[in-house]
């Protein structure tokens, strides 16, 4: 019989287990039997595949083309080199294809580790003892203990439920939330995921908790065996790598219409049919930017990965562009700008405050203390082997701080209503010397009103003044940013249902939670770089502004605090105007209140980043642009629900992560300004060719050992560089700015580029001085002293390539605010290129390539002093700049 049908004692019997679940030498046995609780991955593509696309997209295509064209035209005009230009060609896609994959596949390695840094943990009962898993490790037969925001792990079977309903989207596609029961009968052939007593692997709990007996692992799961369905399912694509696919598209365009001019042109001055036509395949190869979107992918996926490095984890590669534009950052108090690791500090019962590390505590707090060591929703497990509390961090100070009063020993958990952040207070009902207690807590406003009486056994009517009083000393507490708890009790009689209402008071607790002290660093960090913070807690406003002040996040003495309520209250067009204030706090918020900041502050124009952890922030999170959940305590439906997960749930990794989403923006501005920069001089010579009638300076083949040769890897290392500091001393970048900007064109086409054609020409006409060349007479194409002059003209764009990548390393400042210790990848990049052009000037083989021979020695200061001066002209306009942007134009 399905376990669904079952009894439980049946369907533990049918699993060989039992409530204290299997022993670990069985659950060892178990998974070497049925193996680990995982959804293997289904080979979306094989490498094989993968591997060939790189050489059949459209650019790949363009090459084929041109390739088999050479060849072709070497069988029509022999002996013009248009062999060598076809193998040439053919090399460039064998090694323009081989780089593209390797990138694409180092890009996919590093997100692949990034997802098994954050392993999904569960609750466990083996040998009666609680413990928490990886949830690979589950086996059929273990007892899971799952709760509101938890994943459900594997398919299991509920043996104990209190107000569990489940999102079972994943597998039915419907999106209401279904109340799921221990007992509940299924109906004898419906399908598993209809069966209100199972859990089904891949959904989640919206509410409640329980215990359930683990039926089904991995594959086996209903999950696992539509997991292939799932996953073929398509990637996103970020904005970015749209962009860059639009921006090649449009350099491809660019480059096809260069080509076909100069075609023209050839045509009119009357060059030979083949020639021409190699030329402005050579063209075009030369500028049709190949290696761009893969590069791009690549500095994404490594940018991902210093983001790890820095707690921040990224779910989409998307994530990590739009975090650097983010203008806001919507975040939560507790555990994010605090450490959530509480202490109590003040008391306050039977009209007194007093700090808790006095002595004269017992006898009186007697029932308040009672109060803090039975309500609380903790478990007793194993952590790291040792037994302790798990559970909110709040509520074992609150224990540990009411026992060591005073122990009131055990009592029987009877039921809870639990904690939820709209009702902010929660209740537990339990035995206790012969009588069924309530205890309850809560913020004092959740809690206060539920109370008639107060006094040691509740004698006394809670009049106005205790009111007051409990007021005021609220308020005392909240002021020094302590956060504040009341408590509240009730005997219960045997029958009766345990309602929150006519509660005795008992006393309040003031708990500090210190900010992290990261954070008042990260803060000033987000105000030079423009970006607002807002903090939404569900804390009192007192505490809240206690804890912005100490922090700095508001400083000025008219900061705006909002509360949950009258948020509520107020228009979209309110909202928005309270808004513009620059320093805001939202109180007593619940998570439809934030959610409501968030819609307003998207109306308002801003890039939002906004935390969570509960289920009930899963919406807020996704509608902001990026939602970010606790890697800590969060919950696994925020999780999902996230496109960046906080490893240490650290507000300062926030602002890592942004730092580093800014980084490579500009990142890929550099290494575009650096490969479009070598573009002129390699056109440069055939205009010249074309219009003084000189002999040709640069051949096709030697354009291409730039663009695919010498220029890939440091073009590569740009794109690897570490954020620089100042980007965070920067406003945040208007979101619809452009990659390719026009300042970027100008200064890479016009000022780089040109100077960069200068300098190649004048080494191509120095050497043919040197051996007494004067204008008009013509060359041979084998005369050594026109190889010279070519080999001059290509060397010289090598070294000023060399040189303008330490140019590209910023728009502004000076090449030599930067140290190379900063990037590897670069000196290696450098030290490459030299080699290549090394190689292809000295040796026979490069010579025979390329069509170069070595030319005098006396040259190479010539091209040196020449890239110096590109140097200095560089650093002057950078200079020139700079001033003009320190002084403010009228
Ligand atoms: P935040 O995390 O932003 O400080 P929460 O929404 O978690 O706010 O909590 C809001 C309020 O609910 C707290 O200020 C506190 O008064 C109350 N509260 C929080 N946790 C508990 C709990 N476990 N039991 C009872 N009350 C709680
Ligand atoms: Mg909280």
């Amino acid at each position: 019989m399905h376990i669904a049908h079952l009894s439980i004692p049946a369907a533990l019997n049918s699993l060989r287990t039992s409530v204290d679940g299997l022993s670990p030498i069985e659950a060892e046995k178990r998974l070497r039997e049925y193996g680990h609780n995982r959804i293997e991955e289904v080979k979306s593509d094989p490498q094989w595949r993968r591997l060939l696309r790189e050489f059949t997209h459209f650019f790949a295509v363009i090459l084929w083309v041109a390739a088999a064209l050479a060849i072709f035209a070497e069988t029509r005009s022999p002996g013009e080199g248009m062999w060598q230009l076809g193998l040439a060609i053919l090399a460039v896609i064998l090694i323009n294809g081989a780089f593209s994959y390797w990138q694409e596949y180092r890009a996919e390695r590093a997100i692949s580790a990034l997802r098994n840094l954050l392993p999904s943990q569960v609750k466990v009962i083996r040998d009666g003892e609680l413990l928490t898993l990886a949830a690979e490790l589950l086996v059929p037969g273990d007892i899971v203990l799952l709760e509101e925001g938890d994943n459900v792990p594997a398919d299991c079977r509920l043996i104990e439920a209190s107000g569990i309903r489940v999102n079972t989207a994943t597998i039915t596609g419907e999106s209401l939330p279904k109340a799921r029961t221990a007992d509940g009968e299924a109906a004898i052939g419906a399908a598993a995921s209809d069966a209100s007593n199972l859990l089904l692997a891949g959904t989640a709990l919206v509410s409640g908790q329980g215990r359930a007996i683990v039926f089904a692992t991995g594959m086996r799961t209903e999950f696992g065996k539509i997991a292939h369905l799932t996953q073929t399912a398509g990637k996103s694509v970020s904005h970015l790598q749209l962009e860059i696919a639009r921006l090649s598209k449009l350099v491809a365009v660019f480059a096809t219409g260069l080509g076909l001019i100069f075609f023209l042109v050839g045509t009119l001055i009357g060059l030979p049919f083949w020639t021409n036509l190699m030329f402005a395949i050579g063209i075009i190869v030369a500028n049709v930017p190949e290696g761009l979107l893969p590069t791009v992918t690549l500095s994404l996926a490594m940018a991902t990965q210093r983001m790890a490095k820095r707690n921040a984890l990224i779910r989409h590669l998307p994530a990590v562009e739009t975090l650097g534009s983010t203008t806001v950052i919507c975040s939560d108090k507790t555990g994010t700008l605090t450490q959530n690791r509480m202490t109590v500090q003040q008391v306050f019962f039977e009209n007194t405050l007093c700090n808790a590390n006095e002595h004269h505590l017992g006898g009186a707090a007697a029932s308040l203390l009672r109060n803090a060591q039975y309500c609380h929703n903790l478990k007793q497990g194993l952590r790291n082997g040792m037994a302790s509390w798990l559970g909110d961090p709040m509520e074992v100070a609150l224990l540990s701080f009411a026992r060591k009063v005073q122990d009131f020993g055990e009592a029987p958990l009877l039921s809870e209503i639990p904690f939820d952040s709209q009702r902010r207070r929660m209740s537990v009902v339990v035995e206790h010397e012969g009588q069924h207690w309530l205890y309850c807590k809560g913020a004092p406003e959740a809690v206060l009103p539920l109370c008639t009486r107060t006094g040691q056994d509740g004698s006394t009517a809670l009049d106005e003044t205790s009111r007051q009083h409990i007021g005021e000393a609220q308020e005392r507490m909240a002021d020094q940013g302590l956060r504040v708890l009341a408590f509240a009790y009730r005997p219960l009689q045997e029958q009766e249902s345990p309602a929150e209402r006519e509660l005795i008071f008992s006393g309040l607790i003031g708990l500090h939670d210190p900010p992290r002290p990261e954070v008042p660093e990260a803060i000033a960090r987000c105000q030079s770089a423009g970006i607002k913070v807002i903090m939404v807690t569900g804390d009192h406003p007192h505490t809240a502004l206690a804890i912005a002040r100490e922090i700095g996040l508001v400083t000025g003495d008219r900061p705006l605090i909002v509360a949950g309520e009258s948020l509520r209250k107020m228009t979209t067009a309110q909202l928005q105007i309270a808004l513009d204030n620059p320093e805001a706090l939202f109180t007593r918020v619940t998570a439809e209140q934030k959610m409501l900041v968030v819609q307003a502050l998207k109306n308002k124009g801003e890039i939002v980043a906004v935390t969570g952890d509960g289920v009930n922030d899963a919406p807020a999170l996704k509608t902001a642009h990026i939602g970010i959940a606790m890697g800590v305590c969060g919950t696994d439906v925020a999780k999902e629900a996230a496109d960046m997960i906080l490893l240490d749930d650290n507000f300062a990794s926030i602002v890592n992560a942004i730092e580093e989403g800014r980084a490579v923006f500009e990142n890929i501005r550099k290494f575009l300004t650096y490969i479009l920069t070598s573009n002129i001089p390699e056109i440069v010579p055939y205009l010249a060719f074309v219009l003084f009638k000189i002999p040709l300076p640069l051949t096709v083949i030697q354009i291409l050992a730039v663009d695919l040769g010498t220029d890939m890897l440091p073009a590569l290392a740009l794109g690897a560089e570490r954020p620089d500091p100042a980007l965070m001393r920067e406003p945040p970048r208007p979101r619809d700015q452009r990659l390719l900007s026009w300042s970027l064109v100008a200064r890479s086409y016009l000022w780089l580029g040109a100077l960069q054609a200068g300098i190649a020409m004048s080494a191509y006409f120095f050497v043919l001085y040197l051996g007494g060349w004067h204008y008009g007479q013509t060359l041979g194409k084998t005369d050594p002293q026109y190889l010279q002059a070519t080999t001059a003209c290509l060397a010289a764009i090598v070294i000023a390539q060399m040189v303008n990548v330490f140019m590209c390393r910023h728009p502004r400042l000076s090449a030599l605010s930067f140290s190379l210790r900063q990037n590897h990848l670069l000196l290696l990049g450098l030290g490459v290129e030299l080699s290549l052009i090394l190689l292809i000037v000295y040796t026979p083989l490069g010579n025979r390539i390329f069509g170069t021979l070595a030319f005098p020695p006396a040259v190479w200061p010539v091209i040196f002093l020449l890239a110096l001066g590109f140097w200095v002209l560089e650093e002057l306009r950078k200079f020139v700049l700079r001033v003009c942007a320190e002084s403010p134009r009228q």
